[in-house]
């Protein structure tokens, strides 16, 4: 799969058997749908953050491509105050989430809860504590 950004062949890393699509270059994330859910493990949780998912109109930042059926993704804001922007296909492929967006999404939504999965994000993401 190529990431919708550099456009460069995205590796494939693993999460307690989920499988993440990540682009070395931008640090970007790419989860299938149903992978968020997954990851999180958690129904209560994925609901939250599903719950907090809000479709955005006029968002500033580019548009991106689905790796999969290669149409313009739309723009969701999400997190406790709305403040992080990730894409979503339209044909419900997946999400794709910019460096961070992901690791942010998690910390915003589930405070200073400290998880093997954030563990796993830093790592990826290089976040110094
Ligand atoms: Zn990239
Ligand atoms: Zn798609």
């Amino acid at each position: 799969m190529k990431c919708p950004v550099c456009n460069l062949e995205m590796v494939v890393l693993e999460f307690n058997s989920v499988e993440i699509d990540y682009c070395h270059e931008c640090f970007g994330v790419w989860l299938d749908s149903g992978e968020l859910a997954l990851l999180l493990d958690n129904q209560t949780k994925y609901q939250r953050l599903a719950d907090s998912f809000a479709f955005q109109k006029k968002v500033k930042e580019t548009p991106r491509k689905c790796p999969i059926c290669r149409k313009k993704m739309d723009k969701v804001a999400c997190g406790s105050r709305q403040n992080i922007v990730i894409d979503k296909c339209r044909g419900d492929h997946g999400f794709w989430f910019d460096k961070r967006e992901l690791y942010d999404l998690l910390e915003d939504s589930f405070d200073s809860e400290s998880s093997e999965l954030k563990e796993f994000l830093k790592n990826i993401f290089k976040i110094k504590n």
